[in-house]
């Protein structure tokens, strides 16, 4: 894993737990600023870019930063992402930290743990919790990421 600071062009950085929170975004967030840009990242994985790992926030992240509410530098987040990872590995073994495709093959993998419990772990401490228990309970239905 990177430390977040660091950037590369065309490669998508990607703390831990929004691995999972891709898995259910459905166009909600903390902001419409957070959001439009939540929605450019999927665009970008999407399109093809290779997802990786880093330490801290990512490049979803960014728009929250500034916030006063913004709790991305919180060691439960952390630790949320260290969680998160672990059980993304377990269920994917295919994953890398240093760089792979969240194709739609991936996605339906990692859907069908996330609605089994297998990746809930990783939602540690999460406030959307619920709304992402619905989200799994009714099949992924209006998910924006692509892939079962
Ligand atoms: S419960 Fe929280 S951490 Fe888990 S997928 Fe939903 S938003 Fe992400």
């Amino acid at each position: 894993m990177i430390p977040s600071a660091q950037t590369e062009s065309g490669v998508v950085r990607l703390r831990g737990h929004h691995l999972l929170c891709l898995l259910t975004y459905i166009g909600k967030g903390y902001t419409p600023r957070f959001t439009a840009h939540f929605n450019r990242v999927l665009a970008r994985i999407q399109a093809g870019e290779e997802v990786q790992l880093v330490s801290g926030p990512d490049d979803i992240c960014q728009p929250m930063l500034g916030e006063p509410s913004c709790h991305c530098h919180e060691a439960r987040i952390d630790h949320r992402d260290h969680l998160a990872w672990q059980a993304v590995q377990a269920a994917l073994p295919t994953a890398r930290a240093e760089g792979w495709h969240l194709n739609a093959e991936a996605v339906h993998t990692l859907r069908q743990a996330f609605a089994d419990g297998r990746l809930r772990v990783g939602c540690y401490d999460c406030e959307w919790s619920k709304l992402c228990d619905g989200i799994a309970a009714n099949g992924f239905a209006g998910v924006r990421l692509q892939g079962g």
